[in-house]
């Protein structure tokens, strides 16, 4: 079983916390120390008994919290080798890095963590599946491109977390320069509704039971359009679907190895 909670998600921080019943991990932190823990509190979850922060790469809204986190907590801060080369040496020292290899796997604390390479315009970015007692969840953020390796990564999860940036549409009809359109479009920007709902067309199994959408810009998209296109792709599956706010925690989720869907 695991518990999932994106206390942030987007451009102004993001934060997943996951929780196996004994312990927790987080998955990035943009966001403040204080934000941080008032968020936890407004989705009713504590920061105690955190095994460790992976981090996916060193863009501010996944890491500018990291450092303050981990020296408060004393707890194990995991990045790729590119990623902490790369991190910006504002956040300050980190009592515990442990640095590893894109694509490793390895066990903590209850769970089973697999990294795997993404494109997007950072050092060294990755994305993770992480399982725990059967259950598998499915990271795919930060990225510009659906490769092999990500479908492989996402095929038997039974939650998926997954980008939808941008509507095509209104990222070219927007305001934004065209060399920073071409980067969110780019095979090393961002996933549009579209790549995310062929993702999970492509990975759609019987055992799959929520889809959270996340990382929605502002400006070059809508909730109401995100959730549309995903939809469609879902058809008659009956996966909950929710999408992340980026200012709010989204309900906790859970997940379990068979097919009986709690979601509080
Ligand atoms: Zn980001
Ligand atoms: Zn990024």
């Amino acid at each position: 079983m695991i518990r999932f909670c994106l206390l942030g998600s987007g451009s102004s921080g993001n934060a997943i916390l996951l929780d196996n019943g004994h312990s927790k991990l987080l998955i990035d932190n943009g966001l403040s120390y204080r934000q941080l823990c008032a968020r936890a509190v407004l989705a009713q979850l504590d920061l105690h008994d955190l095994a460790g922060v992976l981090v996916t790469h060193e863009h501010g809204d996944h890491v500018n919290g990291i450092g303050t986190l981990a020296r408060k907590h004393d707890v194990p801060v995991y990045l790729s080798r590119g990623t902490y080369e790369a991190l910006p040496p504002r956040l300050g020292a980190l009592p515990k890095p442990y640095v590893f290899d894109a694509g490793a796997t390895w066990d903590l604390a209850g769970f089973r963590i697999e990294s795997y390479s993404v494109t997007h315009d950072a050092a060294d970015p990755v994305g993770y599946a992480v399982s725990a007692g059967g259950a598998k969840v499915g990271f795919a953020f930060d990225l510009g491109a659906v490769t092999q390796l990500v479908r492989a990564r996402m095929t038997g999860a039974h939650a998926l977390v997954l980008e939808t940036n941008y509507c095509p549409d209104m990222l070219y009809d927007g305001d934004y320069p065209p060399q920073v359109k071409q980067r969110i479009h780019g095979r090393f920007g961002h996933l549009s509704n579209d790549d995310a709902a062929d993702l999970l067309r492509d990975v759609l199994h019987p055992a799959l039971q929520t889809v959270v959408l996340v990382h929605v810009s502002e400006n070059n998209n809508t909730p109401a359009q995100a959730q549309a296109v995903v939809r469609r792709a879902l058809g008659s599956h009956p996966a909950a679907l929710h999408l992340a706010e980026q200012h709010a925690p989204t309900p906790t989720f859970e997940v379990r190895h068979e097919a009986a869907r709690l979601s509080a």
